[in-house]
């Protein structure tokens, strides 16, 4: 099913800002600078690297993130590390399971309900 960046970043937006920690009591991001989340700051890459994949593994959607996203982030260092991932204040990287989840149901792809990462099994 073909989606218009627009109507995914909508979709995903429904589904993740929901469930964020940093969403508000109101209902609004509680970000200082809204426009500081990488999920959105970034959403044409997220969702070229998500639609990119076609896997029911999380670790190649992790792969790909990193190598599209992360890679192109103002937040990752030279060595590959990024402080808002290793204090799980990037949403992209908190809600990764769930943002993979509403775009390949949003394009009519069905991710896998189990997914794996390293030595942990997931299930949606
Ligand atoms: S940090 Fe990002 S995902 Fe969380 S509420 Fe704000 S815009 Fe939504
Ligand atoms: S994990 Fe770090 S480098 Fe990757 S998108 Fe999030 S903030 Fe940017």
């Amino acid at each position: 099913m073909d989606r218009s960046l627009e109507e995914l970043e909508l979709i995903v937006r429904n589904r993740i800002c929901s469930v964020c920690t940093d969403r508000t009591v109101h209902g609004e991001c509680g970000l200082e600078n809204p426009d500081e989340c990488s999920l959105f700051r970034l959403f044409p890459q997220v969702a070229r690297a998500i639609q990119s994949t076609n896997s029911d593994r999380i670790d190649d959607y992790i792969e790909a993130i990193r190598k599209n996203v992360c890679a192109v982030c103002r937040n990752e260092e030279f060595d590959g590390t990024c402080e808002p991932r290793r204090e799980v204040r990037c949403s992209l990287d908190a809600y990764l399971l769930l943002v993979v989840d509403a775009i390949e149901e949003a394009t009519g792809r069905k991710f896998a309900p189990l997914a794996q990462s390293g030595n942990v099994e997931i299930r949606l």
